[in-house]
């Protein structure tokens, strides 16, 4: 089959980020885990062949960026040669999110790389083991992290570090920025907790705070030397906007004496590009469960299709569900009416966590559009 000749930001068409749970087996225990993982793989998971249909289809998509996730990868006997089947074969970009468990060894890593792994992401969700462990109810989980990134940055296998962002650590953010530079990450993710699986909405950080924290990211991003990236949290993109209108304004005087870019080198090469446009659930945003359920993403559980029973991409396309969630005008309330919805729209994942409605506003943005203030839209 061809490929549809279309522009890689048509997000309509084709997602720029696969997230498949190739399992849903972990030995972790994590108090946020979105998947609710559990000790045993599901008897009903996607078998060997029905992976490879998978990634197929899934390369049959422009082809996106796929990235296994779990539970943890690792359970998996068959993910190294699920990976070589997507690289070699299907020639698509790879990345995983393996637990920091024993089963992290310098053998699989040395395994990931082997078949051209692009980047290994870890969690890290506290600057120390006790944050850290007893957010992933695990003793003992920081250091093998810690033992982890050393494996990766002995064997050159770009580092992201996947950081939840909760009441548990929300004072410990600066201490982690400062590990992720250590560890010589290319990426810090953000997760902003959305209140699904073992995730408790009091667990969750308000506006204030979630504005708070993204205007920080912005400058954290400006002056590391890796790149920053924020999920269940599009409203960094008004934020970051924002910043930076208020950085050209305040600098118009002075601009001459401005580098024109940042130094050569400053940032640390990511191999992985960024998305032409910000993605959100449904939106360049595509999750496929252990057992083939399709979602907008993995914080959102509402199933639009089964990959047993339709095509990817079809589902991805057509499902009323999809749609809906691409269609900004359909948006509800603070965020139906502001002026930001198409750059930002609200995390879908965290309004339907909250009030039931996949349509309605993110409760966590602090931002008061401007037909509110009633000003007029420019
Ligand atoms: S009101 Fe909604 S669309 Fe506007 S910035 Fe906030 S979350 Fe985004």
């Amino acid at each position: 089959m061809n490929r549809p000749a279309v522009p890689p930001q048509d997000y309509s068409v084709n997602p720029f980020i696969v997230i498949w749970e190739v399992t849903r087996a972990c030995a972790l225990k994590c108090l946020h885990c979105r998947a609710e993982a559990q000790y045993r793989a599901d008897p009903n998971q996607l078998s060997p062949e029905e992976g490879k249909a998978l990634i197929d289809r899934i390369a049959l998509m422009n082809p996106p960026l796929l990235v296994f996730t779990g539970g943890d990868p690792l359970m998996r006997p068959d993910l190294f040669e699920l990976a070589r089947y997507a690289i070699e074969e299907k020639g698509l970009s790879v990345s995983m999110t393996p637990s920091a468990t024993p089963r992290v060894t310098h053998s699989a890593v040395e395994k990931a790389k082997e078949v051209g792994l692009s980047r290994w992401a870890f969690s890290l969700d506290g600057s120390c083991a006790e944050i850290h462990d007893h957010f992933r109810g695990t003793p003992g989980s920081f250091d093998t992290t810690l033992r982890g990134i050393g494996y990766l940055q002995e064997l050159g296998i770009p580092i992201q570090i996947n950081t939840t962002v909760s009441r548990y650590n929300l004072q410990d953010l600066q201490a982690i920025a400062e590990r992720v530079k250590q560890m010589g990450a290319v990426l810090w993710s953000l997760f902003f907790l959305v209140p699904t699986g073992r995730a408790a909405q009091k667990d969750m950080i308000d506006a204030d705070e979630h504005e708070a924290v993204l205007r920080w990211l912005y400058e954290t991003g400006q002056r590391m030397p890796y790149g920053v990236k924020a999920t269940e949290a599009p409203h960094y993109r008004r934020v970051a906007t924002q910043m930076a209108q208020e950085k050209t304004h305040t600098a118009s005087q002075k601009l001459s004496d401005l580098p024109k870019t940042a130094p050569p080198g400053f940032k640390r090469t990511d191999v992985l590009g960024r998305a032409p446009k910000g993605v959100n659930d449904g939106d360049g945003f595509l999750f496929i469960s252990h057992v083939g359920d399709v979602y907008p993403s993995g914080f959102l559980p509402l199933r639009c299709g089964n990959v047993r029973e339709q095509a990817l991409e079809d589902i991805y396309r057509e499902s009323d569900i999809m749609r809906n969630l691409r269609d900004k005008s359909q948006l509800k309330g603070k965020c139906g009416v502001c002026e930001y919805k198409r750059l930002c729209g609200g995390s879908r994942a965290r309004a339907y966590a909250v009030t039931g409605d996949y349509l309605a506003s993110d409760p966590v943005c602090a931002y008061i559009p401007q037909v509110w203030r009633g000003e007029q839209e420019t």
